[in-house]
């Protein structure tokens, strides 16, 4: 028995070895990654209901890895938030984003959005809302353009968090909640923090018109965001039926594959719209 017991433990050490092994080829693989350019937005649209216009576009993280092709978020974010780098990265994501909706500013008649994500360590990190500002500065978008999304669960009672959220109010981007419904939802905490919009989670919607209970909840975020003044985007409009649905309610944005997937910068085009396509 003492016997098994040492190999077992030798084997969980191995295993742990293996996967801190593998953790720090990834970790400094990517601080390469960031300072060779692979990393690289993909934009998906966000449609306003009414008008069929996109209006904004939403930033999302991929790498381009010289070996694996591709990455998405998933293989990109645990090593940035476990290392450190999802600080660096982060302004970079923001740099990047506002630099290219200023050039959408310039090319395009309308002037369209960009929404980019926040991570929990951002938030927390010493002078991220100094940081934004500088980077709309170099940039020369206006503030306004700027939607920083959070998600519901990053947003605790945390003093240092809550100062963060106003002084990026301060600075004029918007703040938006993400993935609405599905966190610990603190409705008092939205009602006091300087949130602009929700944008209510893929599992939601996704059982639009026919599951019941999905409608009734969607349709309580809805008076819910009608009586506190939100702003409100539903995210993974994945069918026509769901669009009918939605597009019934009054300055809702929709976002999903109905309108477009994420793509490079390249492929949007001052009329990206829906219209296209039906
Ligand atoms: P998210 O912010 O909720 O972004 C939406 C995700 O759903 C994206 O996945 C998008 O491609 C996908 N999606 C959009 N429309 C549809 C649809 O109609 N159907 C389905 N099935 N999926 C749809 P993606 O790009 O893999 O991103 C995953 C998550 O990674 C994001 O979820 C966000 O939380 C995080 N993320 C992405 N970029 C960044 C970043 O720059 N920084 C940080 N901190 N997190 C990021
Ligand atoms: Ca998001
Ligand atoms: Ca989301
Ligand atoms: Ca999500």
């Amino acid at each position: 028995a003492k016997d098994r017991g040492r190999r077992t433990y030798a084997f969980y050490e191995t295993e742990m070895t293996e996967n801190a092994t593998h953790y720090m080829t990834r970790s400094l693989e990517l601080r390469r990654g960031l300072e060779n350019n692979e990393l690289v937005l993909h934009y998906q649209p966000q449609i306003d209901a009414r008008t069929e216009q996109m209006v904004g576009v939403e930033a999302l993280l991929r790498w381009n890895h010289p070996q694996h092709g591709l990455l998405g978020p998933a293989e990109i974010i645990p090593i940035a938030e476990q290392s450190g780098l999802i600080v660096e990265i982060g302004n970079w994501v923001i740099r990047e984003a506002c630099s290219q909706a200023r050039q959408w500013q310039d090319e395009f008649d309308k002037k369209i959005r960009v929404a980019v994500n926040a991570s929990v360590r951002q938030l927390r990190s010493e002078g991220f809302a100094e940081a934004v500002q500088h980077e709309l500065a170099l940039s020369g978008l206006p503030a306004e353009f700027l939607e920083i999304e959070v998600t519901e669960s990053m947003i605790q009672d945390e003093a240092s968090m809550i100062k963060t959220l106003h002084e990026l109010r301060e600075v004029g981007v918007l703040l938006a909640i993400d993935d609405f419904g599905t966190g610990y939802s603190c409705l008092r905490s939205i009602k006091s923090l300087p949130i602009k919009r929700i944008k209510i989670d893929r599992a939601f919607i996704k059982g639009i018109p026919d599951k019941t209970d999905d409608v009734a909840l969607v349709e309580a975020m809805l008076a819910m965001a009608g009586s506190l003044g939100l702003l409100v985007t539903a995210e993974g409009v994945e069918t026509r039926e769901q669009y009918t649905f939605l597009r019934a309610i009054e300055g809702i944005e929709l976002q999903g594959y109905l309108f477009g997937k994420p793509v490079p910068a390249s492929e949007i085009t001052a009329d990206t719209s829906p219209k296209a396509k039906f």
